[in-house]
Parts: C-alpha cells; structure tokens; sequence
C-alpha cells in the first residue's frame, strides 16, 4: 500500500507582513515548507510527496526542498485552496496511491506520530481529521462588545493533515468544483464520507502571523534537546591501488582492508551517528561476517544511521571527521569529501567538516600499517 503526502503550499500569505510567502520564511534558520516537506518525506509510511505551489515560487520552492527524499515535481495551485488540492490530487492520479494525507504546508511542526495515527486509522475509516476540542469559553461579539456565549461542547478546530483514501477524495473534488468549500473534510463530507476525529497537539500550529512565527521559534528552541556521538575506526593497509575515504575514492600505493570497502571516515560518522542516538554500533547493524556487505559501499552504512536518526526523530545538525594517516594526503581532497557527505546525509555544506591530522611517525599510523578515523555528530531531539 503506498501513502502520498499532498502539501498545500500555493497561498501567498500577506498575513506574515512583508518578507514573501510565510511557508518560505526561516524558522530555526530553516524554511518553513522544508520542515512540512521533511516532517513527510522522512516519515517511513510515507511514499511520495507533492507539493502545490504558486507559480511564482518555483525558484524558492527549489531551494527550500533540495536533497530532500521522496519528493515529486510540486504542481502549480489555483485560485482557492479547494482548486490547489483538487490540482494536487489531479498530478497525483500516475502514483495511485492507496492513501492521502492533504495537509498544510505552513503547519512546520506536525509529528510524526501524529501522521502515524493518520495512516492508522484510514485501515478502518473513510477519513481522518486531527482536530483539537475547543477549551476557551466562545462568545460572540458585535462592536466588541460581548454577547451571547456559545456552547463548545462537540466543537473541534480543525488542523491537519486531513487523510482519505486517494481514489474517494479524488472523487469527491471533483464532484465540488465550483463549491468553495473551506477544507477537505467539508469536501468529503459533502460527498457522504465519514471523518473520524484524531486528537492533535498545539505545537502543530499554523504560521500566518509574525506572532506565530515567533511562537513556534520558542516552541522549537524550547522543546529541543541537543545530543552527541562519537565514532573511532581503524583499518589496515593492504594491497591495492585505492582507498576509499570519506566516500571519495583515491589512488594509492595501498588498499585497505575490510569486509567492506574499509572506508573508515564513513564507518567512524556512522557509529557517531549511531551513539547520538544510542543505537548500537556499525557491526550491529550490519555484521562483518554477513555476506550481504561483502565488498559494500559505507554510504549506504551512512545512509541507514540517518535514516534511524530520522525515525527516532532526531535531526542531524552537524558532523566532524577526522582522518589519521601520514599518506594519501587528504587536503586535495576534503571538499569532494565534504561534498560527498552533505549529499549522502542532505545536510548543507557548512554543517559538515572533514579534517586531516599526522601522528608525526608514532604508531601504527605513523608507520603506515593502517588508517584512522574519528568522528563527531550532533543531533537535535525535538520533544
Ligand atoms: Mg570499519
């Protein structure tokens, strides 16, 4: 069964004040819509993601999604955010997916567990809605001045996402062309579906304001909590014409052995990785006598200890490498290593540092019979 994620992302939300659309503002020095996008496309349920834009976005869409997974090429909203999903569920009829969950991209903060009780519970329902019961006396008003209080008993806000089975709601947008409905839910009931309540959380607040921005950057600093791994690996020389460091491969007048491709920056990152978030070490995950690693590329060692630390909801802010060997020189090249890094954990450039250092001739570095690394990663739990 595949999952999409649709993210309605085409408003131009003058509310914020000036400085461009809000879904393309920094929160945490991170645009807005990336966290949406990411809170999805790192969510193991979650097959594909969409996301509607406005077609002046096209460059900040870009910049605000690159290197992140599962992403399809965003499609181009309407008029009303009725129009926006109908044409995201329209581009979305070549993946089928069994499920979709429309959601709002300006909502940066939504959980992962919240989007698993979303896939949940479509298995035995139509719909779902994550909604929060009202607990603030309503009253109405005119001139400001108070009137009438108005029972809340039974009334939700509505946030989202807002989940259905793809083939229905597709169904039923089309079906509301021309309708103006406010929302997905009030689409689905229109069309006879039935929506069950998922309760939600404050923090999966919408920005539209300076104020929200505001709040959801104390949430953000507020409820974090920063944690740091170490990592040490050590292969021998051997024979051969390469090495393999750091992802990059370099001529030399030694191989190194292992059972894989012996690249000891990526083994010493991926148990840095791996102790951030207190999950074992490399030959746990992947044991050396198994054959399935013979001769296997680290990245994909690397590619798995981010992937875990996605799962566990910790983000990776920051990696430090350091290779400890007399030869092959390292400094021609540390930016292909850096590069090559950043790519393989879709970190920026500036959150990752490759360093090289000598052990003027002592020991088994020093006299050339291995190479050795140590590493650093610094994770963010968001709580
Ligand atoms: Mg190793």
């Amino acid at each position: 069964m595949t999952v999409a994620a649709l993210i309605v992302a085409a408003g131009r939300g003058t509310r914020a004040g000036p400085g461009g659309p809000k879904q393309y503002r920094l929160l945490g020095g991170i645009p807005v819509l990336r966290r949406t996008l990411a809170a999805f496309a790192n969510h193991p349920e979650v097959d594909h993601v969409i996301a509607v834009i406005h077609p002046d976005d096209r460059e900040a869409y870009a910049a605000a999604s690159a290197g992140l997974p599962k992403l399809l090429e965003p499609c181009h909203g309407g008029e009303t955010r009725q129009t926006s999903v109908a044409l995201g569920l329209e581009a979305l009829t070549e993946q089928s997916p069994a499920q979709v969950l429309i959601h709002d991209g300006a909502r940066p903060l939504v959980s992962a567990d919240i989007i698993s009780r979303s896939i949940a519970v479509l298995e035995m329902n139509q719909g779902a809605l994550v909604a929060l019961p009202v607990t603030d006396t309503l009253r109405r008003a005119s001139d400001h001045m108070a009137g009438e209080t108005i029972p809340r008993d039974g009334l939700w806000r509505s946030q989202t996402p807002q989940s259905f089975h793809f083939a229905a709601i597709l169904d039923a947008h089309r079906r509301a062309t021309g309708k103006n409905l406010t929302d997905d839910v009030a689409v689905a009931v229109t069309a006879g579906l039935s929506v069950t309540m998922i309760e939600g959380n404050e923090t999966n607040l919408k920005i539209t304001s300076a104020d929200d921005l505001q709040l959801a950057e104390r949430l953000l600093s507020g409820s974090s909590e920063t944690r740091t791994g170490s990592g040490y690996d050590v292969h021998r020389f051997g024979e051969g014409d390469h090495v393999w460091l750091c992802g990059i491969q370099i001529p030399h007048t030694h191989g190194l052995v292992g059972h894989s491709d012996a690249d000891v920056g990526l083994h010493a990152l991926t148990d840095a990785i791996l102790g951030a978030i207190a999950m074992g070490d490399i030959g746990q995950h992947f044991p050396p006598g198994d054959p399935q690693w013979k001769g296997a590329s680290s990245d994909r060692f690397l590619a798995h200890a981010a992937e875990l630390a996605q799962r566990q909801g910790a983000t990776i802010l920051h990696v430090d490498v350091t290779l400890i060997c007399e030869r092959p020189k390292i400094g021609p090249h540390r930016d292909a290593m850096r590069r090559r890094i950043a790519e393989i954990l879709a970190l920026s450039l500036d959150r990752v540092s490759v360093k090289a250092t000598t052990t003027e001739g002592l020991g088994f570095t020093g006299r050339q019979e291995g190479l050795a690394a140590q590493a650093l990663a610094t994770v963010r739990f968001m709580q």
